[in-house]
């Protein structure tokens, strides 16, 4: 059976608190080998490491995630240095910059509270480059409504970190654009989505060596599972989307994205 990495997985939220040791167990039975699960703040990244600990297929990415940027500290860096030496640590993140989910009108947010919003998350995302460059580590990137700035806030890092754009859903453009400065791109289970002939299409042209698998989970559950909770055995499914896109075996598409999982992920060897 081809194996393949869940490269982006969220098991330390409250969905799998009651069978975490059940889902790990259908991960491994359908072949997926490895699990990254990504922190989304100091707590989150914490249990993350918890858990890397506790099931030997398991890693951990340690960040703030840019939605919750507001209730970050001035400066994350050094309790993030720390965690991120754990022997389990295999990047930073998630960090990057979202401007779909700023706090809105709705919300009786003024322009200047949006602006203070995208400014807290572009200091936080640039410590998370800064640990990141001084670790010898890569970064998982969130981006959602930035691309722009998000690749000007990572161009003084060229050449020491390199990201991977996850649940990538943007366009081929934009795809070749950070493929050029070193950089990933994964994909979730939209591209099992029956409307999402736009992301298949940027799966085809995108470079087989330049792109990984995840699940985003618990969200985003592919078909036939769409709607229900996800969990990391489903990149199973992904992945014959995936290789019947690119007209690749599964075993090819096993080989590439593992090995460049294991490039990406540096610690991994
Ligand atoms: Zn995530």
């Amino acid at each position: 059976m081809p194996n393949f990495y869940d490269t982006h997985a969220h098991l330390d939220f409250p969905d799998y608190a009651d069978d975490l040791p059940k889902v790990i167990e259908r991960a491994q039975a359908a072949g997926i080998t490895k699990i990254i699960c990504i922190g989304t703040d100091l707590a989150s990244s914490g249990r993350a490491i918890q858990l890397a600990e506790t099931f030997p297929g398991v890693f951990a990415a340690v960040g703030w995630h840019p939605c919750h940027a507001s209730e970050a500290p001035e400066d994350l860096r050094p309790a993030l240095r720390d965690l991120a030496r754990h022997p389990k640590v295999v990047a930073l993140g998630e960090t990057g910059l979202d401007y779909y989910h700023l706090p809105g009108k709705e919300a009786g947010a003024s322009p200047a509270d949006e602006e203070r919003h995208k400014q807290k998350q572009s200091a936080i995302f640039r410590q998370q480059l800064e640990v990141a460059a001084d670790l010898g580590l890569n970064c998982v990137i969130h981006q959602r409504a930035a691309l722009e700035d998000v690749l000007a806030q990572m161009q003084p890092f060229a050449g020491r970190v390199r990201g991977v754009f996850h649940c990538f859903v943007d366009d081929a453009t934009a795809m070749q654009r950070i493929v050029a400065m070193g950089s990933l791109i994964s994909f979730t289970g939209i591209v099992t989505f029956k409307n999402a002939q736009n992301i298949r299409d940027v799966v085809a042209v995108t470079p087989l060596d330049q792109l990984m698998l995840e699940t985003d989970c618990p969200y985003l559950a592919p078909m036939p599972y769409r709607g229900k909770r996800c969990e990391p055995a489903y990149v199973k499914e992904i992945s014959e989307v995936v290789a019947g896109v690119k007209q690749c075996s599964l075993e090819d598409l096993s080989r590439v994205t593992c090995a460049t999982a294991e490039r990406f992920f540096t610690k991994w060897s």
